[in-house]
């Protein structure tokens, strides 16, 4: 069931839809599907204002049920608009609604740039935030770091303003809030010149090359991804994005460490096509085209797979590696690809990368949630002397105790949901049991 307040003259006209909402890949049916589509900031406040409980969906692009309701979405899709653009203070006021796919062009055209994007350029702005979502490079922060302000409905209906330099704490806990603090209206952004990368694809880097080099790779280019199937020891791509200014360059030698400089533009997933991916071989385009690994307009990923994600300190980066390594007759036959990543620590209270500069052990599964359900606590149990911390959005096991423990600001997160939701409105199952339970 959809209610629109974009295209129609009541807010709350209802009309039926045959399928049921579900997360993009499909894999979760959403317990609710009474959607209320806004336009407007005043209608935000006066549904939020109506509503006992609700959830605020994004582009639904989480693989767990962080953004399910039994009750009521709010979408904010139709509230996509660059709103300004300041080329003093460096930053961009956008809608909560936008998407990076539809802000980066944009912004491009007008000079600037973001300093890192996720895999996909899909996402929306505000869920991606929400969940601390992250590119790769050593010196970047995940995505929520260039928040610099924010602007919230909160449980109660008000709008409340919060800046990184108005607001120091209370803002580093608001801006990874996992949608437990209330509607996100507007988002600023900080910008910076538009600048262009070369992307380069390495073939299988031997496994002891990553062993004994793991620091000089990682610091060959501005991002680097490892994709592997955890086989025949060694990493089967090595994505490298050179930002194209003086000093950054990226020498693209046939050799790299052992590995071998691809040909042709490649997709991670080794069988599948690269027509959905960004291009590669060196040849220079814009930091939105390259930053990312898939297109816009196109499918990111498989579309049909399941996503986990574990975040351990930098400091363990090759450890962690050779754990999951040995397991890999367990992990690979349920595997699509998995992804390596490495993430600056940043000051946000529920950031995975909170005050730890980290390395993330991405696993892109086939669609089989049993076997990947059973797969999922012998990966935590080989990670847990690294302390691991889930990716947000994607899927895992791990007890609640666990994860909470490994957040030192939790507490005062909880307290700060009582300024903005006192009662819980924006709660829901995920939030009451992995960081509302005591
Ligand atoms: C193919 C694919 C590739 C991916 N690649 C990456 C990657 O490279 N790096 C990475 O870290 N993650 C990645 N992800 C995960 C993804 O980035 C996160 O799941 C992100 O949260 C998606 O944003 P969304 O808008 O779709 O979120 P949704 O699932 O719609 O919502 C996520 C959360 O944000 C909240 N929320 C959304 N909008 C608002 C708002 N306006 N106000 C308050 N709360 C709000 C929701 O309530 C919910 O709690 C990938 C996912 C897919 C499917």
């Amino acid at each position: 069931m959809v209610s629109r307040g974009d295209d129609i003259v009541t807010p709350f006209f209802v009309w039926a839809s045959k399928t049921k909402l579900t997360n993009w890949a499909g894999n979760l049916e959403y317990s609710t599907d009474r959607l209320y589509s806004t336009n407007s900031l005043e209608q935000v406040r006066s549904y939020v204002k109506k509503q006992s409980k609700l959830k605020v969906l994004g582009t639904r692009h989480c693989f767990n049920n962080i953004a399910d309701s039994t009750h009521n979405f709010l979408s904010l899709k139709s509230m996509d608009s660059m709103v300004a653009l300041d080329q003093q203070t460096h930053t961009v006021t956008v809608d909560a609604g936008m998407t990076y796919g539809q802000l980066c062009p944009l912004l491009h055209s007008k000079g600037f740039a973001l300093h890192n994007l996720a895999s996909l350029p899909h996402i929306s702005i505000a869920g991606a935030c929400s969940t601390a979502t992250h590119g790769s490079g050593e010196k970047n922060g995940n995505l929520a770091t260039a928040v610099s302000g924010l602007e919230i409905v909160t449980a109660a209906g008000d709008v409340v303003k919060l800046s990184r330099q108005q607001d120091g704490e209370a803002f580093r806990g608001v801006v990874v809030g996992l949608g437990a603090l209330g509607v996100i209206t507007k988002i600023i952004l900080d910008i910076q010149p538009a600048f262009m990368i070369r992307q380069y694809v390495y073939e299988n880097l031997p496994l002891a090359a990553v062993k004994d080099h793991f620091d000089a790779i990682e610091a060959s280019g501005y991002s680097v991804s490892f994709f592997t199937d955890w086989q025949n020891e060694r990493i089967s791509e090595v994505w490298i994005k050179s930002r194209d200014e003086a000093g950054q360059e990226f020498e693209a030698t046939p050799e790299f460490f052992g590995a071998k400089l691809a040909t042709k533009n490649l997709h991670p997933i080794g069988e599948l096509s690269a027509e959905n991916c960004t291009e590669q071989m060196g040849v220079p385009g814009p930091w939105f085209e390259r930053l990312p690994h898939f297109r816009m307009g196109f499918t990111p990923s498989a579309g049909k797979e399941l996503q986990s994600e574990y975040f351990v300190p930098r400091q363990h980066a090759v450890e962690a590696i050779l754990a999951v390594q040995r397991l890999r007759d367990q992990v690979s036959p349920h595997l699509l690809t998995s992804e390596i990543r490495t993430i600056a620590a940043d000051n946000l209270w529920l950031s995975p990368c909170y005050e730890q500069a980290s390395v993330s052990i991405h696993f892109t599964w086939k669609q089989d949630w049993p076997a990947v359900r059973k797969v999922l606590p012998v990966i935590e149990k080989e990670l847990a002397p690294f302390k691991p911390r889930p990716h947000w959005g994607k899927l895992f096991t791990m007890a609640p105790e666990q994860l909470k423990s490994s957040y030192k600001r939790l507490p005062d997160f909880m307290q700060l949901s009582k300024k903005y939701d006192p009662q819980g409105k924006c709660r829901n199952e995920f939030l009451n049991t992995n960081v509302f339970s005591s």
